[in-house]
């Protein structure tokens, strides 16, 4: 499509070069699942042994011994649609899907199924049937719009959406799910994209560092102009085998988070997805990450731990378990590992 987007070791080899054996890999898995990825996003993972391993195709994507627990759609997005794009599972709030084009595979992709079909962005009629359905459903205050990225759609249609989630008054806020501060902040320079967003009033943006190396100083920048333009922006990480799983590599990415006013809101334990499962760590592992963040960080820099549940279950946020009940008295611990009991009332 565009000179800016890489879909080949030749392209990768710009950036740093590949040995035989990774090569091979490539070649093998992306006749599977693709490669892409912005020159930006490349220039970081020449840098950033951790970013290559979420950009760069690797054969246990395609090991059947490691992938056959997986399943293409475990969260049953699916099953669970009300039209063509929206997915309704909790009472007040909806999933939009917008399109399946992202700038950057990322390899642990939870809608990886969604690779194997052609680019598709919502079209008119299907923006029309969704909007229907939250206008008539009064409980829905909350819009998610994910991809994909929403932030690459056609301009015009992001903007169609948007005006039309602003004039239904029970919808109270509109999130976008993007990974364009991570993989292409410059796109957050456009001021028509700006203008839209600002105006739109209910937007929220949901961003999505997974570590520290993916900070840098033009990802700031695009934080900072969201800031201005009164857009808050909170971040989803999902917790990454050897990539981000160690208390030190989390904390490191969610203070650097707090200090450019981006909140840290979820820790995704990895979803059973195929073709992402060699990236799963124990629900323990992220437990035990979180309750060493507590004794370290405030809780304003902390996200919540969650899982989602398979089959559509829906998300379940975890704490590090501080307090039981004991007769009349709960027994608490404290940050210290001390414990002090007080009565229930
Ligand atoms: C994650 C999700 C949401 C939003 O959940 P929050 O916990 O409010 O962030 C809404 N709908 C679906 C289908 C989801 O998967």
């Amino acid at each position: 499509m565009k000179e800016w987007l890489i879909r080949d070791v030749e392209g990768v080899e710009k950036f740093f070069p590949l040995t035989e054996e990774e090569k091979k890999a490539f070649k093998e898995v992306t006749s599977v699942y693709p490669f892409l990825s912005t020159s930006y996003y490349l220039s970081l993972a020449a840098e950033s042994p951790a970013i290559r391993k979420m950009l760069l195709p690797d054969l246990r994507e395609l090991d059947e011994s490691i992938q056959s627990k997986g399943e293409d759609d475990p969260l049953c997005e699916e099953r669970d649609k009300k039209t063509l794009h929206l997915t309704h599972r909790y009472p007040d709030r909806v999933l939009i899907v917008t399109t399946n084009f992202c700038p950057v595979l990322c390899r642990f992709c939870m809608r990886k199924r969604n690779w194997k079909r052609p680019t598709f962005f919502i079209d008119d009629p299907e923006i029309e049937k969704a909007v229907d359905y939250i206008k008539k459903n009064e409980k829905i205050r909350d819009v998610l719009i994910s991809g994909g990225d929403p932030l690459f759609l056609p301009v015009e249609k992001l903007k169609k959406l948007l005006f039309k989630l602003k004039e239904i008054d029970h919808v109270e806020v509109v999130r976008i799910g993007t990974r364009a501060p991570v993989i292409l902040p410059q796109r957050l320079f456009d001021e028509e994209l700006l203008e839209i967003l600002e105006n739109a009033e209910k937007v929220w943006i949901n961003t999505h560092f997974n570590h520290p190396d993916e900070i840098t100083e033009i990802s700031k920048e695009a934080v900072r102009k969201l800031l201005k333009a009164g857009i808050p922006v909170n971040n989803q990480t999902v917790l990454l085998k050897d990539i981000n799983d160690s208390v030190e590599t989390l904390e490191r990415l969610f203070r650097e988070l707090q200090k450019i006013k981006v909140r840290p809101y979820y820790l995704f334990h990895c979803d059973p997805v195929k073709g992402v499962m060699h990236f799963s760590t124990p629900i323990s592992k992220g437990l035990e990450i979180v309750e060493n963040l507590f004794k370290r960080i405030s809780p304003l820099a902390i996200p919540y731990y969650a899982v989602d549940g398979p089959g559509g279950k829906g998300k379940v946020q975890m704490l590090p378990n501080r307090y039981r009940k004991e007769g009349n008295h709960y027994i608490f611990r404290n940050f210290r590992g001390e414990t002090f009991k007080m009565p229930d009332r």
